[in-house]
C-alpha cells in the first residue's frame, strides 16, 4: 500500500519556495568562508619534447614543431638532454582547483560525530556547501579549510527540504 497524499500541497508556493532558497543562499555567503577543494590535476603532452611510450617519459628529442613562443613552453635543448619545460616526464601536469563557499563547524559533542571519530575530534570539520559542489567534493584529493589542509572523511551527504540544495561532508586535517 503506497502513501495517499495529494498531488501537490498549497500552504507553499513555488514563489516561497524559491525565496527560501534564495535566503538559505544569502544566509551562506553572510556566514560562509571559503574553502578550496584540490582536484585532479590535468595531464597533457609536453609540446617541447617527443614521449616514449616503452619509457613512459620524454624521449628527450626536442620537439621543433612545438608551437609555443620560446618560453615557459617553449625551451630549445640538445637531444638526449632531459626536456627543461617537462623535467623528462613528457607531460605536464596543471594543478586545478576549485572554490565554495562553506559554512564550516569544528566543534563538536560527542553524540553528534561518529564514536569512531572520537579520537581525531579536535581535527574535524563540516562543511556546508552548495548542491554543486557535490561532484567535486568526491572528486577533490583534498581540501584547504581556513589554511588548513585537510582530507575528506565518509561520503558527503545532500541535504534539503523539497529539493537538495546543501552538501554536507566531514573532513579531518592532516598534517
Ligand atoms: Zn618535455
Amino acid at each position: 500500500m503506497g502513501e495517499s497524499l495529494p498531488s501537490a500541497g498549497r500552504l507553499i508556493s513555488d514563489t516561497l519556495k524559491q525565496t527560501f532558497e534564495d535566503r538559505m543562499d544569502e544566509l551562506l555567503v553572510d556566514l560562509g568562508r571559503k574553502i578550496t577543494l584540490h582536484l585532479e590535476p590535468t595531464i597533457e603532452d609536453c609540446p617541447n619534447c617527443g614521449f616514449s611510450s616503452i619509457l613512459k617519459r620524454s624521449n628527450n628529442i626536442y620537439n621543433s614543431s612545438n608551437p609555443n613562443a620560446l618560453g615557459p613552453l617553449h625551451k630549445v635543448f640538445s637531444d638526449g638532454q632531459n626536456c627543461p619545460v617537462c623535467g623528462s616526464r613528457g607531460v605536464l601536469k596543471t594543478p586545478r582547483s576549485v572554490e565554495y563557499t562553506a559554512t564550516i563547524k569544528k566543534t563538536f559533542r560527542d553524540d553528534q560525530i561518529s564514536s569512531s571519530w572520537a579520537s581525531i575530534k579536535n581535527k574535524l570539520a563540516k562543511t556546508n556547501t552548495v548542491i554543486d559542489s557535490y561532484k567535486d567534493i568526491i572528486d577533490c584529493s583534498h581540501a584547504t579549510i581556513d589554511e588548513k589542509m585537510y582530507k575528506r572523511l565518509g561520503d558527503p551527504v545532500k541535504t534539503g527540504l523539497q529539493s537538495f540544495i546543501r552538501v554536507k561532508c566531514f573532513w579531518e586535517m592532516v598534517e
